[in-house]
């Protein structure tokens, strides 16, 4: 179980400002929370805009084996887009974020914590529900779960070969951010300001 939370609408618009888009609603978990009207009304004004190539709406989009498919009945749509915005949890933009890997793909929600089962998540991705998603700024791989100490600004400065300086077993999280920030053309966010976590989020979310 998990709650979902729209994005700024800030954020969101400056994100995607000036660029054709495909969209993907996940609606597998909505029965605990998901901004579905919030997201309805963004979208709305996103395709008045006319760069909106399509929109998929869906359950369950970390169920990888369904993803692919369903992701292949919009190639046309998504090869015409110059970014994806999912609205989901971190789980379900990390599976979509693997299959598009030459693609930029966006966050449009923050993922807050609650405990219990989320969705059929596959095991290879992981989201810790942390309350203000940093996807948009890691190229769509989680910091908070791919770093052995969840570092948000950048690498730690111990890994060896590659390799987590914690975790000898497990790659260095922040040199695959790295690998995919190049990919998608995107090094330019490791550029911006140190980041500084919102902490509040999660004690709102949960003295609600
Ligand atoms: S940064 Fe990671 S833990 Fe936080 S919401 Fe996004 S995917 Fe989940
Ligand atoms: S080596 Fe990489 S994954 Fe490991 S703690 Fe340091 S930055 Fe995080």
């Amino acid at each position: 179980m998990l709650i979902t939370e729209l994005k700024p609408r800030e954020t969101i618009t400056s994100l995607v400002d000036g660029k054709k888009i495909f969209i993907i609603n996940c609606i597998g978990c909505k029965e605990v929370h998901f901004p579905e009207k919030e997201i309805e009304e963004l979208e709305k004004e996103l395709s008045s805009s006319g760069n909106v190539t399509g929109i998929l709406t869906t359950d369950y989009i970390c169920n990888p084996d369904n993803m692919k498919l369903r992701l292949e009945k919009h190639a046309g749509e998504i090869e015409a887009a110059d970014a994806v915005l999912v609205f989901s949890c971190g789980v379900g933009v990390q599976t979509i974020a693997s299959y598009l890997e030459e693609k930029a793909v966006y966050a449009g929600c923050d993922t807050c914590r609650l405990p219990g089962f989320q969705g059929v998540t596959p095991l290879e991705y992981k989201c810790d529900q942390c309350g203000e998603c940093y996807l948009n700024l890691t190229g769509g791989i989680c910091p908070i779960t791919a770093c052995s100490k969840s570092l948000v600004n950048g690498q730690c400065g111990g890994s060896k070969d590659g390799m987590c300086e914690v975790d000898g077993s497990m790659e260095c999280g922040w040199e695959r951010i790295y690998r995919r920030l190049k990919e998608i053309g995107r090094l330019d966010v490791l550029k911006c300001p140190t980041q500084v976590r919102n902490f509040a989020t999660d004690d709102e979310v949960s003295a609600e």
